[in-house]
């Protein structure tokens, strides 16, 4: 974009361009959730007229090395038809790492490289716990996953968060014995609470071992095998582990004090909202910033530091209208105010959660588990934030993303047409109840009271 806009640039980046986001977390992991997704749908074949052999169980083998290739060819691809994009826009690209020496001038592969504006966009890396040293063979980080040549026959995944439900999610329908170990009461601590009692509940159906409450302490091998012990002396085995602790800001060693641009207390690039550093000039967008570790949110604090820099108009990072996903089985999406800020009081709201299960397209797909919430002011029924669980979530979240973003009633939702039948329809069904808690309907109103209107209307089209 900076090119674009016509300026001189160069990208200096050790592993490919698209980064980590590219070549090992997101794009990877999403790719892999595509094979296991289809591996749900095949296993409901039966339950929609379709015989498959061995009826309910219908064996479908996972090609492990197949797979693998596939995710890493695709990502290889994806960082290559990068790399062509940006070089037809005439940046130079210096494969290398690269080191701040001074606020203007970077050092990379032998070269000075001085720049009258400088973007730090190093990412993170995964944590690991001192007692728990991946291998790349057994013990594992999100980015080794793919280097294996077998699908883990008992995976353990420790750390119930986005990361770790995500995998637990897809290597369950994959075929293999998953056990999630989460330090928490329940999985995704920091997701929307229906939400993540569905998942959990999904989980557990599906066979998954979850275990709350249980902190790892450490892990080890042993044999053929990984032992996991728990805080509380209890012990898990399994085949495989997988570590999702955390990520850790890529800052350690790029020369950010000799630039005079200062790090939080766990070492993340400390930036305002238009991405500035605390030295002048010097940027910092994406994970090494730890904003919101989000593809989308990086992209969009890389162009705001780009069009601040170049003299453009530039709104500055709005964290509120964030839309996000966490590709379990189903799929939870969300945007704006949260059901925990309206529960501690910050925000008032009406809301409506409408489950997916009466939906026809749901019924139709054999779909059962999820729902749509949908928030709104009380008063002018500004639509203020909305949940979603279901098939494709990612993609049904969109018109609550752009309701909130033009400030659009969920009046103006519930008028907009929808097709029938289609899962987006319990997005309108949703706004349409919201209209009819009426004007001055607040979540004070007892859950009970606010499932059974949502109920009520059930009864309708949706
Ligand atoms: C398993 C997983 C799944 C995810 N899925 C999603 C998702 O579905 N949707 C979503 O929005 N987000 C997802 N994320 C988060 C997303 O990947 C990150 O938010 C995103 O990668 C951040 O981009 P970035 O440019 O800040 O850093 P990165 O993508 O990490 O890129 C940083 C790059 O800088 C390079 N680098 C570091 N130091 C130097 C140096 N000194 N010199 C040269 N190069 C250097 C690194 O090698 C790397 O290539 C996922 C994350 C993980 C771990």
């Amino acid at each position: 974009m900076a090119a674009q806009l016509g300026a001189e640039v160069t990208v200096v980046d050790e592993d490919g361009l698209g980064g980590a986001c590219v070549l090992t977390d997101c794009v990877p992991s999403k790719t892999l959730i595509e094979s296991s997704t289809t591996m749900t749908s095949l296993r409901r074949s039966a339950s929609l007229g379709l015989q498959l052999e061995n009826g309910d169980n219908p064996v479908v083998d996972v090609d492990a090395p197949a797979l693998y290739a596939r995710i890493k060819a695709l990502a290889a691809a994806q960082s290559n038809d990068i790399a062509e994009r940006v070089e037809a826009e005439g940046v130079r690209i210096i494969q290398a790492r690269g080191s701040l020496t001074g606020p203007h001038t970077i050092e990379a592969a032998g070269t000075a490289v001085h720049a009258g504006v400088v973007l730090i966009a190093t990412g993170a890396f995964p944590r690991v716990l001192p007692d728990a040293v991946p291998d790349g063979e057994r013990i594992l980080t999100c980015r080794q996953l793919y280097d294996l040549d077998e699908l883990p026959e008992e995976l353990i995944v420790v750390g119930s968060g986005v990361t770790g439900a995500e995998f637990a999610s897809a290597y369950q329908a994959l075929g293999t014995q998953v056990t999630l170990v989460s330090s928490r009461e329940r999985v995704l601590p920091h997701e929307d609470k229906d939400a993540a009692v569905v998942i959990e509940g999904v989980f557990r159906r599906r066979g998954m071992n979850v275990l709350g409450r249980s902190r790892a302490e450490s892990v080890h091998r042993k044999g053929d095998g990984v032992v996991v012990t728990l805080t509380d002396g209890r012990t898990v085995t399994g085949s495989h582990c997988l570590l999702t602790v955390g990520m850790v800001a890529s800052t350690a060693s790029i020369g950010c004090e000799r630039a005079g641009v200062r790090l939080d207390r766990r070492g993340f690039v400390d930036v305002d909202r238009v991405s500035r550093t605390s030295a002048p000039g010097v940027y910092a967008a994406g994970d090494c910033t730890g904003v919101l570790m989000l593809a989308s949110v990086a992209a969009m604090q890389g162009r705001i530091a780009m069009w601040h820099a170049l003299g453009e108009a530039v709104q500055p990072l709005r964290l509120s209208h964030v839309a996000s996903t966490i590709f379990t089985d189903p799929e939870i999406a969300s945007v704006g105010v949260s059901q925990a800020a309206v529960d501690r009081g910050e925000v008032a709201a009406r809301m409506v959660k409408q489950p997916l299960a009466t939906n026809p397209r749901a019924k139709m797909g054999g779909f059962r588990d999820g729902f749509v919430k949908i928030f709104a002011r009380p008063g002018t029924g500004l639509v203020l934030g909305g949940v979603v669980v279901a098939p494709r979530a990612s993609e049904l979240i969109l018109p609550i993303s752009l309701a909130i973003e033009q400030n659009l009633s969920v009046d103006q939702l519930a008028h907009t047409f929808s097709v029938y039948p289609s899962l987006s329809g319990r997005v309108t069904e949703a706004a349409r109840n919201v209209m009819a808690l009426g004007p001055d309907a607040t979540l004070s109103a007892p859950t009970q009271l606010r499932d059974e209107v949502a109920e009520h209307a059930e009864r309708g089209l949706g």
